[in-house]
């Protein structure tokens, strides 16, 4: 059975958990056009604009 070979320090310990929490957050930015949270790179999907440009057209109820 495998057994640690040396006591992992504080700072070891919490730069590997902190690598970890980085993992799990999700990747968000802002429209440009209406500041909703968007996927970066996506177009939005509340307006519909990419780079300020309208790319889909968005049917409002
Ligand atoms: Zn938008």
């Amino acid at each position: 059975m495998a057994v640690p070979k040396g006591k992992v320090s504080k700072a070891r310990r919490n730069t590997r958990r902190s690598a970890v929490s980085k993992l799990t957050m999700p990747a968000m930015s802002t429209c440009s056009n209406c500041g909703a949270y968007k996927a970066p790179h996506k177009v939005c999907k509340q307006c519909g604009y990419y780079k300020g440009v309208a790319v889909l057209k968005i049917e409002e109820e």
